[in-house]
């Protein structure tokens, strides 16, 4: 869509996938070190450190970070490490204090992104500066608000851009704290060409057990890299404690992550080419079937018309649907996708006919 520059074009040395890790919140200078000798020790260097100096809490008295003084504590970071490193910023003074601390990337907390306002106050603060931007998508599952965000970043200039998956707060689901909507970063991935998604579990499970399984459903799906809360004594952090791993964890967890070639960087054998061109012609023909359908529908259309009959039948719609998820669950297609499936393709039919009786009512008159 818009020609934004990768992370690997940020000019911070970073390749994907993409691994960031460090502490939900900034808390003592002793613990950034603690954390950052321990990812030496292990050997787990991430390539980009996070840390949260300004947190947006849900509810007014918990931990709300330790602010400006948290960033001096970068450079023991920088120090131990040499790695670039990364803050949440909520509005223009944060962005403006994170600058003069030459903090690297910045990200847009999912608190934010659900606030046109608010983004559009973080990008007038960034207009002209070169820094890359990472966008959470925002707490409800709404492409548009996440769209929306980077699209607003890009308007004043911000070309380094990619986005964070955090998942979606659900009042009913309790599986996740956040749940995962995999279709989500999948479609953001479909509409933005080339728009990079860090996937972060940790936010997404919410406690320490599952959230391998969700980064390696993460890698399946292709998305760019991990960002992974991580604490030398994740019990006792000052916020999102039950979330938070050791250095030592998290060294496991990546080397037991199977990390998937990108499909992009390399050409596809034979094989592959071969499958995807008998899916190039199933696909043909199932473009053809649905213009016959769509012709029988228009003919349904025509005699209702002529009958003076309503477009959706109640009975026939029932029959329809159970039918056919029947024969599809035998088909072994799932339950869920034969009802979007019929959805879908029901809605597009009662709107051709709806506009034939239309068309009609018009010809009456
Ligand atoms: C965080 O990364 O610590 C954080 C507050 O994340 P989110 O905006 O995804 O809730
Ligand atoms: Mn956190």
């Amino acid at each position: 869509m818009k020609p934004h520059k990768q992370i690997k074009d940020w000019g911070l040395g970073l390749t994907t996938p993409l691994i960031i890790a460090g502490p939900c919140s900034a808390e003592t200078p002793e613990q950034i070190e603690q954390i950052c000798k321990e990812m030496k020790e292990e050997n787990m260097v991430p390539q980009l450190f996070r840390a949260g100096i300004w947190k947006p809490r849900t509810r007014p008295g918990s931990f709300e970070g330790v602010g400006e003084e948290g960033l001096k504590w970068m450079e023991i970071v920088r120090h131990h490490l040499n790695i670039p490193i990364t803050t949440e910023v909520g509005n223009a003074s944060h962005v403006e204090i994170a600058l003069k601390h030459k903090v690297d990337v910045l990200w847009i907390g999912a608190r934010t992104t659900v606030n046109p306002f608010a983004v559009q106050e973080i990008a007038e603060a960034l207009r002209g500066v070169d820094i890359p931007v990472m966008v959470k998508n925002p707490m409800n599952p709404d492409l548009e608000l996440w769209m929306g965000a980077l699209e607003r970043m890009y308007a004043v200039g911000i070309e380094k851009l990619a986005a964070i998956h955090r998942g979606f707060s659900d009042a009913y689901d309790k599986r996740f704290r956040n749940k995962p909507n995999w279709s989500m970063p999948i479609h953001l991935k479909r509409q933005w060409t080339g728009m990079e998604v860090i996937n972060d579990p940790s936010h997404i499970v919410g406690r320490r057990d599952g959230l391998l399984e969700v980064a390696q459903s993460a890698m399946n799906f292709g998305l760019d890299g991990l960002m992974i809360e991580t604490h030398h004594d994740p019990d006792k952090a000052w916020s999102d404690a039950k979330q938070q791993v050791t250095p030592a964890r998290l060294k496991e967890m990546i080397n037991s992550i199977d990390f998937k070639e990108s499909l992009e960087a390399m050409q596809p054998d034979e094989k592959l080419q071969d499958l995807r061109r008998a899916v190039d012609h199933l696909d043909d023909q199932l473009l053809d079937i649905l213009q016959e359908r769509f012709a029988v529908i228009d003919q349904i259309g025509a005699h209702k018309r002529e009958h003076h009959l309503s477009v959706f039948q109640s009975d026939r719609w029932k029959d329809v649907m159970e039918s056919r998820t029947q024969k599809g669950v035998a088909k072994h297609l799932s339950e869920k996708f034969m009802k979007e499936l019929l959805y879908c393709i029901h809605e597009e039919s009662v709107k051709r006919q709806e506009k034939q009786l239309r068309e009609g009512e018009a010809l009456k008159k």
